[in-house]
């Protein structure tokens, strides 16, 4: 903490990793001879950066621009980028260090890094989101590539900023790789990237639930947040048979005791780039609040997908008392560590984002893989390895939490199963 003032996101993270691993540490005395831990808290490079660029009014704007390089001891730096004004750089270590065990589970050969800026692409002009994704990409890609590091997309940086993104990058460096993923179809993007992390979400918890004679058929189903994760999320969800109820996003949610029409909410999202209030004036039965409230509604399971810190410990009361049996994250770590801790004693099963959402980067480690053999795979390929990747990261946590005797703990045995492939690759590279 003293070390790190001012990044509670981050400390939260570490502080959960560290205490989920104790027991492999005391039981293999190399990694602490070794400095893993004090190693892997420590990120291998820190880039931050001046991102000016000219408003439509011909007024000059200053962002911050981040770029964390966590740990290459898997594979090249691999994480997103997120545009958002609350962005600073104790969230972008949070995220970064979060994202080294997240691409361990995926069995991909990826390293850990994230970026992003204090940039708030919402209201603002395509030029304007131009301008600034060129002035980021001059600063960043003299410190990213192929084999490097690759960035991708994440909150605020979708198919339209991937895009700016690229063209600046190949026209500095003159030169065409898979640099970033989350690309658009037409220029290297990979098929099912788009729906890869709330797909892969519902594809976690349908693998815990059939394991236990379970479906998602007929269950009902509380989703927060409404951009890419929520949206693939329900789409998914629904087609398994549940009925998600609510939607959110920072303004406030709705409630649609029918179930979410996915098509209404695509047309408010992503084509005319609209608020979640939009839902509610154009779709009959719907309720509108402003702020807070999604954990409210009574419900089988809630996936938390809108951002760190949106599940706090009086929702996970209110969740448990209105009889939820299972929470999934989908967003990176959107229930505070008080509201885990109350929801596991509660009974209830508990998926953290480490693994229920590696989806995501995992079907960006399929993309890097179609990129560099200069071919595209079908939609039902991408999508088959991806249940397979999403299948074998549910059962390498379950088999470590019950390894270590936390039999169900999946928090437990997301951690430690990231862990140990990652602490075995670094005491084989000795100490860098
Ligand atoms: P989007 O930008 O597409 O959507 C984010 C959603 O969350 C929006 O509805 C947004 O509402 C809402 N939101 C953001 N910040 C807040 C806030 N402070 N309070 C309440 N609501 C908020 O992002 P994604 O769907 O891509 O990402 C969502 C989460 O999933 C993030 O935690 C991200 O790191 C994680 N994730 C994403 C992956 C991906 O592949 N996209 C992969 C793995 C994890 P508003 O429009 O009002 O800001």
């Amino acid at each position: 903490k003293a070390k790190n003032p001012n990044e509670p996101e981050f400390i939260q993270a570490v502080t959960e990793v560290l205490k989920s691993l104790e027991p492999v540490i005391e039981s293999n005395p190399a990694y602490e001879k070794a400095g893993l831990l004090e190693r892997i808290v420590e990120p291998e490079r820190v880039i931050m950066f001046r991102v000016p660029w000219v408003a439509d009014d011909g007024t000059v704007q200053v962002n911050r621009g981040f770029r964390v390089e966590f740990n290459s001891a898997l594979g090249p730096y691999k994480g997103g980028l997120r545009l958002h004004p609350s962005v600073n750089l104790g969230i972008i270590k949070f995220l970064g260090f979060e994202q080294i065990f997240k691409n361990s589970l995926t069995t991909l050969p990826m390293g850990g890094g994230k970026g992003g800026s204090d940039f708030d692409p919402k209201g603002k002009s395509d030029g304007e989101v131009m301008r600034f994704c060129q002035s980021f990409m001059t600063e960043l890609c003299r410190h990213i590539g192929a084999d490097t590091d690759v960035p991708a997309g994440d909150i605020g940086t979708g198919a339209r900023e991937i895009g700016y993104m690229f063209g600046q990058y190949k026209r500095i460096r003159n030169e065409w790789v898979g640099v970033l993923t989350g690309k658009g179809l037409s220029y290297g993007g990979s098929l099912a990237r788009t729906e890869a992390t709330g797909y892969g979400l519902v594809y976690f918890v349908q693998e815990h639930l059939a394991c236990h004679g379970d479906s998602f058929e007929g269950k009902t189903v509380a989703v927060s947040g409404s951009g890419n994760v929520a949206i693939y999320a329900t789409e998914k969800a629904q087609q398994l048979g549940a009925k998600v109820v609510t939607l959110s996003d920072s303004t406030g949610w709705i409630h649609d005791p029918a179930g979410i029409d996915v098509a209404l909410v695509k047309q408010i999202k992503e084509v005319e780039r609209g608020r979640i209030s939009e839902y509610a004036k154009r779709r009959e039965g719907v309720e509108y609040h402003e702020g807070r409230g999604v954990w409210s509604v009574p419900v089988d399971i809630a996936l938390p997908c809108a951002t760190q810190n949106e599940l706090l410990i009086d929702d996970a009361k209110q969740l448990v008392a209105n009889g939820v049996k299972i929470v999934a994250e989908g967003a990176n770590m959107p229930t505070t560590m008080d509201a885990t801790d109350y929801l596991m004693e509660n009974g209830v099963v508990f998926c953290p984002g480490k693994a229920a959402n590696a989806g995501g980067v995992a079907t960006s480690g399929l993309e890097m893989s179609q990129n560099s053999e200069r071919l595209s795979w079908s939609f039902e390929e991408v999508d088959a390895k991806l249940q397979g990747i999403m299948k074998s990261i549910y059962h390498a946590a379950d088999d470590a939490a019950r390894e270590f005797g936390h039999e169900g703990n999946y928090v437990m045995g997301a951690n430690i199963a990231g862990f140990k492939k990652l602490a075995d690759a670094m005491l084989a590279q000795g100490i860098v």
